[in-house]
């Protein structure tokens, strides 16, 4: 950390700052300029450094306190030699090729699942999405299936070849959810929920870590060092889009994550354009992009009939949609040295 002193703030209040880093086990190393003071500490705390750099601001005639290594170890970019690959039942996420999981946003009904599953599998999908327990922001709305659809998730997915990636939105159904995902998704609005991730930790599923709606980078990263301090390093990081003054689009897709998680992490990320936009016109565009942008993965609502979708019609694209999609992307990724799954039957 490297500590600010105010512009004129007595010694006192330096070596007040310089006992307390000692004592948390830091060696301090004071630079005394003409106008302002700044310590240099390094070492390894025994206080969580987030916790210091707190206490430290509170501390009188201390004007800034910086970070020089990041606050996560696990997910740092520097803990790994290289890039995570996370194998999910033999589909790599993080390697060269670009996954796409696809399926409806909510698990309705048989039908409109199995019509979704064998569709999106014959594009190219290796894995299904589907929410079974759906976070609402009203109450009223539908709050999904629970273990019924979770039944037909895996049922779709044995039928039609594809690993499932559901939402879990509790620390008690873990051990449920667990049971029928091969990737448990922690949405948006969970991304904070501490005990959550935690729990989800404890287990060795791999998991799909949306960003919150409203966080930084960095808090996104630390909400993926409390799933991996937990011992399961198996994460995805999922961009969402976030919340800007924007309007048109229900958030605002913010694909400079790619590039900027590369430099933070080891993680693979995957971009959902659906949540990202809330446009189904948008969703095509904006999965070109991020494949062109380096993504791992798609994460895409596909609905048989997204007009009479029970959730998020409005950003589901049609199957005929989907189905012009693939090859696009398949181009584009070949443009970008990567590969992605060929669509399994021809596509007129
Ligand atoms: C979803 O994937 O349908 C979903 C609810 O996602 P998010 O948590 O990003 O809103
Ligand atoms: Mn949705």
């Amino acid at each position: 950390m490297i500590i600010v002193m105010k512009t004129g703030a007595p010694r006192e209040n330096a070596q007040a700052v310089s006992d307390r880093l000692a004592e948390l086990g830091y060696q301090v190393h004071p630079i005394f300029g003409v106008e302002k003071t700044i310590l240099g500490a390094v070492g390894d705390p025994s206080l969580d450094k987030v916790e210091a750099r707190e206490q430290i601001l509170g501390y009188e005639g201390v004007e800034e306190v910086v970070f020089i290594s990041k606050p996560f170890k696990f997910v740092a970019k520097e803990s790994k030699a290289a890039k995570s690959i996370i194998n999910v039942g033999g589909v790599e996420i993080g390697g060269n090729e670009v996954i796409m999981m696809a399926g409806p946003c909510t698990v309705e009904s048989e039908s409109q699942l199995m019509i979704t599953a064998e569709a999106v599998a014959k594009g190219g999908a290796k894995i299904l999405r589907g929410g079974a327990y759906k976070p609402s922001t009203s109450p009223y709305s539908f709050q999904g299936m629970g273990v019924p659809g979770l039944e037909l998730l895996k049922e779709a997915g044995r039928r039609y070849g594809m690993k499932v990636i559901t939402e879990v939105m509790h620390v008690r159904k873990v051990e449920e959810v667990a049971k029928y995902a091969d990737i448990l998704q922690i949405g948006t609005r969970n991304m904070q929920n501490y005990e959550l991730l935690q729990e989800v930790g404890t287990t060795r599923i791999p998991v799909m870590l949306k960003r919150g709606m409203t966080s930084k980078l960095e808090e996104w990263l630390l909400a993926a060092e409390y799933i991996a301090s937990k011992g399961n390093e198996q994460i995805i990081l999922c961009e969402r889009g976030i919340r800007t003054f924007e309007p048109y689009t229900r958030n605002t897709l913010d694909l400079a994550a790619i590039p900027a998680i590369r430099n933070l992490s080891h993680l693979p990320i995957v971009i959902d354009p659906s949540q990202g936009t809330g446009r189904r016109e948008i969703v095509p565009s904006m999965s070109l992009a991020a494949v062109a942008a380096g993504t791992d993965g798609l994460l895409i609502e596909v609905h048989p009939d997204p007009d009479h979708a029970l959730k998020d019609g409005a950003q589901s694209i049609t199957i005929e949609s989907y189905n012009a999609l693939m090859p696009k992307l398949v181009k584009v990724a070949e443009a970008v040295g990567r590969r992605m799954a060929e669509p399994a039957v021809a596509i007129g």
